[in-house]
């Protein structure tokens, strides 16, 4: 591996530090950590490069020069990356960068539709952050996240859609037929059609250790990575219908399950409870948290658990842990917009947006596309979506389709 060629100079409380590290991580772009109160050289370096002042984060780059206190919008210019777009108007506008958005900008480009795509870290989304995906169609060996990521960029590019990074959508407004986007750099931008694909985020315990052994042996994802356990032991934490039925998914493989339920009983629906309290290959425990993620080797060994009731703890011996707590769709740039969305902020879509058989405003002359949202000329696909099945084949199978969706409503407006 290479190394960094950039460096960021501060300390561990300087928020600044944080957001500008954040920043680059999000963006996938390598950099080397100094911190100024543990590295000496590194502290008088700071000093030297601003006359005697001791302002943190110095960021140094390749070419000799370095940044102070950059903005992100200062780090975005100096990084090259493309944040502003030709034109403020586009025949379409996909908001998100991951498997789904890049899928539909591709078609659209192929379908020749004026195509603008606005993402706020990298391309590729949470597939860029998952070491090797196993259960893409084409792929027998598997590939890299970062790789399909790539590969998927340049398939978009290569059909001449534009595409932003480093910009976050804030607002979306409908006038009429159009579709207003601001971004939080406070540009502004206008489509006839928009498509939501700004996917989600799954929800993590935010414990000790779990940021050390995500992807080694901590996992979010059975239908993935579910097959590497085979004749293992894994633990489940959850107690709702995703950590039931995940649960049952991954005993078709592994030796033995055991959910850890922070509840003294299931959320889940009756029906997949009775099938796990039926399957022999697993066990519940309840009143249980899950307190620290404990491995070696970089590999996860052990849970500690603490009984919520008894205040008593142990140490619990896994080779794999799921943690099925739900996932945060990221939509709250939605709230407040005519989009709907269901109580636990996923994009309504299609049949859904029928209320006891009454039609919407906007729908009184035709039936919404599978996948159109309540403001009509705005679609949305991916796991961001209610009851999409947060796959990365079944995201950009989405996106493809929203994309011919909107081929079709573009003829009509
Ligand atoms: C660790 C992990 C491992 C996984 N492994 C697998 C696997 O092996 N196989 C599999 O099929 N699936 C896997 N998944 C699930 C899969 O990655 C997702 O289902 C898929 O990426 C969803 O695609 P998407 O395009 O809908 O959303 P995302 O991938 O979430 O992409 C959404 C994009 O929108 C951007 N965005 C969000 N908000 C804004 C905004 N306001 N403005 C601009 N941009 C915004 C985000 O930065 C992101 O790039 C895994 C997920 C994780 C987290």
């Amino acid at each position: 591996m290479q190394e960094p060629t950039i460096t960021v100079y501060g300390a561990p409380w300087c928020p600044d530090c944080k957001r500008s590290k954040q920043f680059l991580g999000e963006h996938q772009i390598p950099y080397k950590w100094v911190d100024i109160e543990k590295d000496k050289a590194g502290e008088q370096f700071v000093i030297r490069t601003n006359k005697g002042k001791r302002i943190i984060p110095t960021i140094s780059f390749a070419d000799g020069s370095f940044l102070v206190e950059p903005s992100n919008a200062e780090l975005a210019a100096k990084l090259k990356l493309k944040t502003t777009a030709r034109r403020s108007h586009y025949d379409f506008i996909v908001l998100g960068g991951g498997p789904a958005g890049l899928t539909a900008a591709l078609y659209a480009g192929r379908e020749a539709i004026d195509t603008l795509l606005i993402e706020r870290a990298a391309f590729g989304g949470q597939a860029a952050a998952t070491e090797r995906i196993e259960n893409i169609p084409g792929f027998p060996d598997g590939i890299a996240g970062i790789e399909f990521s790539q590969r998927l960029r340049q398939q978009a590019e290569r059909w001449g859609v534009e595409l932003l990074e480093a910009q976050e959508v804030i607002g979306l407004y409908s006038h009429n037929n159009y579709h207003c986007i601001r971004t939080s750099e406070g540009q502004e931008y206008s489509a006839r059609s928009v498509l939501i694909t700004t996917g989600g985020r799954y929800k993590r315990l935010n414990i000790l250790g779990e940021e050390d052994y995500l992807g080694a042996g901590i996992h979010f994802c059975a239908a993935c990575d579910g097959p590497f356990y085979k004749n293992k032991r894994v633990a489940v934490v959850g107690g709702g219908n995703s950590a039931a039925e995940e649960s049952l998914f991954l005993a078709n493989y592994v030796d033995h399950v055991t959910i850890l339920v922070r509840g003294s009983h299931f959320k889940a629906s009756q029906i997949i409870q009775d099938n796990v309290f039926a399957n022999p290959k697993i066990d519940v425990r309840w009143n249980i948290d899950v307190q620290e993620f404990l491995g070696e080797h970089s590999s996860l060994k052990k849970l500690r658990l603490r009984n919520n009731q008894t205040g008593e703890e142990e140490i619990m011996e896994v080779e794999g842990a799921f943690i099925f707590v739900g996932l945060t769709p990221n939509s709250r740039f939605l709230e407040g917009s005519a989009i709907l969305l269901n109580q636990w902020g996923f994009v309504i879509t299609g049949h859904d947006l029928l209320h006891n058989g009454k039609r919407r405003a906007g729908y009184e002359n035709r039936d919404p596309y599978l996948l159109e949202c309540s403001a009509p000329g705005v679609f949305a696909a991916g796991d961001v979506r209610n009851s999409s099945t947060k796959q990365v084949a079944s995201a950009a199978g989405e996106g493809a389709s929203a994309a011919l969706m909107i081929r079709s409503y573009l003829k009509q407006v």
